[in-house]
């Protein structure tokens, strides 16, 4: 019930969903019920969505947040109206943008999949409070979104320093590491959502969690090179 709760996936995931356009309604900005203020994270977060829609190729105008009380009844139906109208002109998304289907899947599905990456890279602008309409246009920019995209950050475990100690397995949130007791871990960089949550959860003692940028990933250790032979174990 709260624009608040409104997530860059959600939008994502509509537009998956074959939708033509997104309509967000929210509480007056300074109205809102909570201390959280969740409506300026909604306007963040559309403000950031048009500039990846930019990006991909699809037209921002297909997604639209207004604020009103419950009481503006009259100002409610006009903007879904407007928007209504906008979205007919657009057309269809995708056949409107030129856009085939398998591309325009594969497109949402790429951004969708960084959605961790780009709220934790934007999270200080997704946190501001814009008071003034005139920073709304600046707040992203299409030169920084392009910038994200292209500067996307890889996790790499260094098979040198990795203990198996299996934190980082128990921790990703989407299984994306393969590892085991006495078992160097990898990430499997199709599944890795770029959260973050192996970097910061390796032991600093270890060190094995490496972040990339702007070079390609090294190639995932052999499996049959993966078995960790342990001085103790060596003993025996
Ligand atoms: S960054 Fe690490 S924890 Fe996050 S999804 Fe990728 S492998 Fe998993
Ligand atoms: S937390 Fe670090 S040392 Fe432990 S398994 Fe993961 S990469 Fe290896």
């Amino acid at each position: 019930m709260c624009s608040g709760r409104v997530d860059l996936e959600f939008l994502l995931r509509a537009f998956s969903n074959g939708l033509d356009g997104v309509f967000i309604g929210g509480c007056r900005l300074n109205e809102c019920n909570y201390i959280t203020h969740g409506n300026y994270h909604a306007l963040n977060l559309v403000l950031l969505c048009k500039r990846i829609m930019e990006h991909i190729g699809l037209n921002p105008e297909r997604l639209k947040v207004v604020f009103m009380s419950a009481g503006d009844g009259i100002l409610f139906t006009e903007a879904i109206d407007d928007f209504v109208k906008t979205v007919k002109a657009l057309g269809p998304l995708g056949e409107a943008e030129k856009m085939n289907k398998s591309e325009l899947a594969s497109k949402l599905a790429e951004v969708t999949r960084l959605v961790p990456y780009i709220k934790i890279a934007k999270q200080e602008k997704l946190a501001a409070r814009l008071e003034n309409e005139d920073a709304y246009e600046g707040h992203f920019t299409s030169a920084e979104i392009d910038r994200l995209f292209k500067e996307v950050v890889s996790y790499y475990i260094d098979p040198q320093k990795c203990q198996a100690c299996m934190i980082c397995l128990r921790k990703c949130p989407v299984e994306a590491i393969a590892g085991a007791k006495n078992q160097i871990h990898v990430i499997d960089q199709g599944k890795c959502i770029k959260c973050e949550t192996c970097f910061d959860a390796c032991p600093s003692r270890f060190g094995a969690v490496k972040k990339i940028t702007g070079e390609p990933v090294p190639p995932p250790i052999p499996e049959e090179e993966r078995v960790i032979v342990r001085e103790s174990m060596k003993k025996r």
